[in-house]
């Protein structure tokens, strides 16, 4: 069994709608929401891109069939970005508007620095109708800008330090910088935009992020990884802040769970992610 696999349940809730379905239960009765993600990235088949719109779909149905408190989150090169820009933004705009429909509301998670630009291009396709969100990385040094763009536009940022192994020269690779700039784009946010998502485990920042909103009064929610300091989000919860956790299904795991691995900065934290609900 390789390393991956062994974390691979804890991180992620199985391979099918059912196993997502069952696991934003228990997250909506510890009062937290959850973000739906069909696992899976760099599809360059049609077929394989085809069967992940269509899988959106049917869990947006799930999300509605069970009541369930969620948002979806979709990858843009799982769903055509490695194969034209065109059919991303077209496959982007089928699942997104489905979603509008049925109230569901819909992220773009951002992946390496080569996809930025054209990720950003597919989420302005549909930021004006409202009902979608996308992640910015506080790692890349060109993140001020977009969230500035992004804020003027009324778009819904998610903010997440980046997962993805990046030149110096477009980002910061040194863990102090990345969170410098999380917290001044926090900030930023904090400032200029009424509703966004601070995404991550680093618990002084959900600190600032909490005594920030006493002063702002802003629409934003704590949002943390599965199997990753889940408890914490749901004391969070119970003391009255909003808090989501995003749930990863499906069967192309190995690569969102090496991400996971790499980022894990040591074996007691890795060992207690594998104890803790
Ligand atoms: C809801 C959500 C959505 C995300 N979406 C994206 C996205 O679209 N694009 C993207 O590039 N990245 C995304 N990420 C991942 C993010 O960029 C970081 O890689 C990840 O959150 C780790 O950074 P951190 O902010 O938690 O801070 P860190 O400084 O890495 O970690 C903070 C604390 O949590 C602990 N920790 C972190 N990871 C683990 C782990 N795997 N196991 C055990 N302990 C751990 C650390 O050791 C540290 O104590 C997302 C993260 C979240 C929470």
């Amino acid at each position: 069994m390789s390393i991956e696999a062994l974390f691979a349940g804890k991180w992620i809730a199985g391979p099918k709608i059912d196993n997502a379905v069952g696991r934003i239960n228990t997250i909506n009765g510890n009062g937290c929401r959850a973000i739906a993600n069909y696992l899976g990235e760099d599809l360059a088949s049609k077929a394989e891109i085809d069967e992940t719109v269509e899988q959106y779909i049917r869990l947006i149905d799930a999300i509605r069939a069970n009541s369930l408190k969620a948002d979806i989150s979709v990858k843009a090169t799982q769903i055509g970005l490695a194969v034209s820009e065109e059919m991303a933004i077209a496959n982007y705009s089928k699942i997104v508007e489905y979603a509008r429909q049925k109230g569901v509301f819909v992220w773009l998670d951002m992946e390496s620095s080569n996809t930025v630009c054209s990720t950003i291009k597919i989420y302005e396709s549909q930021v004006k109708n409202g009902n979608v969100g996308i992640a910015i990385q506080s790692y890349l040094k060109r993140s001020i800008d977009d969230v500035k763009r992004l804020a003027d536009e009324g778009g819904v940022v998610r903010l997440v330090k980046g997962a993805y192994k990046e030149n110096p020269e477009i980002a910061y690779t040194e863990w102090k910088e990345r969170t410098q700039n999380f917290r001044s784009l926090m900030n930023y946010l904090f400032e200029k935009s009424s509703e966004f998502t601070i995404a991550t485990h680093d618990l002084e920042l959900i600190r600032d992020a909490i005594n920030l909103n006493r002063i702002y009064n802003r629409n934003v929610t704590v949002a943390m990884l599965l199997g990753i300091r889940n408890r914490y989000a749901y004391e969070l919860a119970r003391s009255g802040f909003r808090c989501s956790i995003y749930v990863p299904y499906g069967t192309r795991w190995v690569d969102y769970a090496s991400r996971r691995l790499r980022e894990a900065s040591n074996l007691y934290l890795v060992l207690r992610s594998i104890v803790e609900r």
